[in-house]
């Protein structure tokens, strides 16, 4: 469960942000959630209270999104979302040898503030 470590993170980033903008308080913080990583958007959820609890931060949305994978095929270059039924190979050509490009990773898209 890393769960917890990426909520601390964000929180981070989030409340240096508001710091830097003088804002009164956060409404929302937006994360999108790669679709190749095995965090749980209820336990980020889960943790988000705890975690903001007596910062400026508390009472904020934390709202998670998928951020579908996206990779690129070493052989012939297509852009494309890894399909389970096909074995996650490339549909243009058939090569399983490419590099992911999106999906692998929780990123915080966006932290909105009340100003
Ligand atoms: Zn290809």
């Amino acid at each position: 469960m890393h769960e917890l470590s990426y909520v601390v993170r964000f929180a981070d980033r989030a409340i240096a942000i508001a710091e830097e903008q003088h804002a009164v308080s956060v409404r929302k913080l937006v994360v999108q959630i790669g679709e190749m990583t095995d965090v749980l958007p209820e336990y980020l959820q889960k943790y988000y209270p705890e975690v903001t609890d007596g910062t400026i931060l508390e009472g904020s949305v934390l709202e998670t999104e998928p951020l579908p994978a996206k990779v690129r095929c070493s052989s012939c270059g297509t852009e494309y979302h890894p399909e389970k039924e096909t074995g996650y190979l490339c549909p243009v050509c058939g090569s399983g040898a490419g590099k992911v490009l999106e999906g692998r990773h929780v990123v915080l898209k966006e932290v909105i503030l009340d100003s």
